[in-house]
């Protein structure tokens, strides 16, 4: 049988590992909804190769020309999904926006979907009561695909919450495990988009570089399996092999271990049932004879782990602390700040005197998120300059 499948951010690194999927299974699949952004040569080569029924195309010059060039086709060319009524219902959506920019498209993909793979964990850790509460309205699944978050939800397969001692997320290091303290300072978004396991968008590079990665997937962990954070540790895994690992009360551990690609949890999440990875990713034998480390987080290599108490202190601290976050990479990335100020930046916002009032709230509605992610990028944006 076929399904419908719909991909938010078709043009990015994990749209394109699950079109990878849908490649080695043409007949399986019929593609639905495509969006992405700008990337006009990309979203005109996936209208050729994959004919989706409708592209939504977010940046307004790129939906223009795209729009225009093919006037005469029989496809939807939307600006954004908020154009367009109801659209047709998919089996799986594919939730890959970076940043809060992915919770609209994400609560109207739900509306829509039988099945929404959450790759967006900004939408999660901003949104997840509103996503949770639209989910079971429309009776749709949701399953995380980060890895770390996949790999939990696979261990936690059979056991009760309450059997557990501690969940352990995993962190390569990234680019900087072995930086000198002092080099920090050196760091330029060349160095930091050099991820040595990972090949991802420049967003989740950053965040990876400075671990605040690892801050946002301890908020998604508590908020996804409803944990609180003494429940949760972050260790340094240089092979990206294992993702987490769960302890249980009655003394077993129990890990996730597989290589490291996307393309994994990817397929498992699409396929429930009877996956044979062959038929997507080749398996490399030798590296179930590697060994593996684990160690401690270096506070002074990634001071920004030191957010792992704060980050959820307040029900809105996790939209502060991300609006301030995408601000800042993306002036680390324009090259207008440097690298330790993202980690002094965020830690300002979190002394700010407005920051408690803004915190304190609990947003019942998109924009209610909206007005307070609002001032927390403003308040960012007036301190760095
Ligand atoms: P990329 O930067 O590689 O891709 C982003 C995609 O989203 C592109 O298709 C881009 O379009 C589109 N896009 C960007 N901004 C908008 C917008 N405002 N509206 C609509 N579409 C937009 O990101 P990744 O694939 O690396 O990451 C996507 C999400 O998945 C992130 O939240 C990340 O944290 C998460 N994630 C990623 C992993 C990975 O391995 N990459 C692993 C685990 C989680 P265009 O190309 O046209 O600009």
């Amino acid at each position: 049988m076929t399904k419908s499948i719909s991909i938010l951010g078709s043009t990015g690194s994990i749209g394109l590992s699950t079109l990878k999927i849908i490649d080695k299974k043409k007949n399986h699949f019929k593609v639905n909804i495509l969006s992405a952004n700008k990337n006009y040569s990309i979203i005109l080569n996936q209208i050729k190769k994959y004919k989706p029924k409708i592209f939504i195309i977010n940046n307004f010059e790129t939906f223009k020309k795209i729009k225009n060039k093919l006037k005469k086709k029989k496809i939807k060319i939307l600006n954004n999904f908020e154009s367009h009524k109801s659209f047709m219902k998919s089996d799986l959506t594919i939730s890959a926006i970076p940043g809060l920019a992915g919770l609209r498209p994400t609560i109207s993909m739900i509306k829509n979907s039988k099945k929404i793979l959450i790759a967006n964990k900004e939408s999660v850790i901003c949104g997840w009561n509103i996503i949770k509460k639209a989910a079971t309205v429309n009776n749709t699944k949701i399953i995380p695909i980060d890895s770390e978050h996949f790999s939990i939800m696979k261990i936690l397969e059979n056991h009760n919450i309450n059997e557990i001692k501690k969940i352990i997320i995993t962190a390569s290091g990234g680019p900087f495990l072995n930086t000198k303290v002092n080099d920090l300072n050196k760091i330029k978004p060349s160095d930091a988009l050099k991820h040595p396991r990972w090949k991802m968008g420049k967003k989740i590079s950053i965040d990876s570089a400075t671990l605040m990665n690892k801050i946002f997937e301890l908020i998604e962990a508590q908020k996804l399996f409803n944990l609180p954070e003494s429940k949760l540790e972050i260790v340094i895994h240089p092979e990206s092999l294992v993702h987490a690992i769960v302890t249980f009360k009655n003394g077993l551990t129990k890990f996730v271990y597989h290589e490291t690609s996307m393309i994994i949890p990817l397929a498992n999440a699409i396929f429930d049932k009877g996956l044979n990875i062959k038929e997507f990713y080749k398996i490399k034998e030798s590296n179930y004879l590697k060994s593996i480390f684990f160690k401690k987080v270096d506070q002074k290599i990634f001071p920004i782990i030191k957010l792992k108490k704060r980050a959820n202190e307040y029900p809105s601290t996790p939209i502060i602390i991300n609006a301030a976050n995408e601000i800042l990479v993306e002036h680390f990335l324009g090259k207008k700040i440097p690298f330790l100020s993202i980690n002094k930046f965020i830690l300002s916002i979190l002394k700010d005197r407005n920051y408690k009032k803004y915190a304190i709230r609990r947003p019942k509605n998109i924009n209610q998120i909206y007005e307070i992610d609002n001032w927390a990028r403003k308040s960012t944006i007036k301190k760095i300059s």
